[in-house]
């Protein structure tokens, strides 16, 4: 679970009613498999003159309203199926960067924090772990572990960024 803090609680249900759900009942799962797409409308707003959307998932969403908007829940649009389509193609060419069974390591020191981030190959991780941590010699299974999981969730886990699209006219 990611929603740990007041605020990004609120952002969460202001990002689960954009996505027409009801936040009373809606579960985190429910909400991945939902994998809806959401545009912030406050970053759309301040840059009219750019014609590149600014989309999440909704778990990346509310990482950006803590990040970046901070003190409101914010304000959301959720991409239209076909909009959703364009976002989720781009999303797979970013995910075509690094082979997903790489992408396995996570972060002990991190994990169930609000700063716990997506997967990592071993090397970001370890490097990961010696800057933020400094942790000189990182160790697996006391400073990072490999979660098995990944690589079937890996689609799920590039929710955790933005990715910019343009949407055809
Ligand atoms: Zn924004
Ligand atoms: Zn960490």
């Amino acid at each position: 679970m990611i929603i740990v803090d007041e605020k990004a609680c609120e952002a969460a249900v202001a990002i689960i009613r954009a996505c027409e759900m009801d936040p009373r009942f809606v579960t985190v799962d429910e909400m991945d498999q939902l994998g809806a797409r959401v545009e912030c409308l406050a970053c759309w707003e301040l840059e009219l003159e750019d014609p590149n959307h600014v989309v999440f998932g909704w778990r990346s969403a509310v990482k950006h309203q803590r990040e970046r908007h901070s003190s409101d829940p914010g304000n959301w649009r959720m991409l239209t199926a076909s909009e959703a389509k364009v976002a989720r193609d781009e999303e797979g060419k970013i995910q075509g960067v690094i082979p997903s069974d790489q992408k396995v390591w996570l972060c002990l020191h991190c994990l169930d924090l609000p700063a716990e981030e997506s997967w990592k190959t071993l090397e970001d991780v370890e490097s990961h772990v010696q800057h933020r941590h400094d942790v000189e010699i990182p160790r697996a299974n006391q400073d990072y572990v490999k979660d098995f999981a990944a690589p079937e969730l890996y689609a799920a886990s590039t929710l955790f960024e933005a990715t910019v699209v343009e949407f055809p006219e």
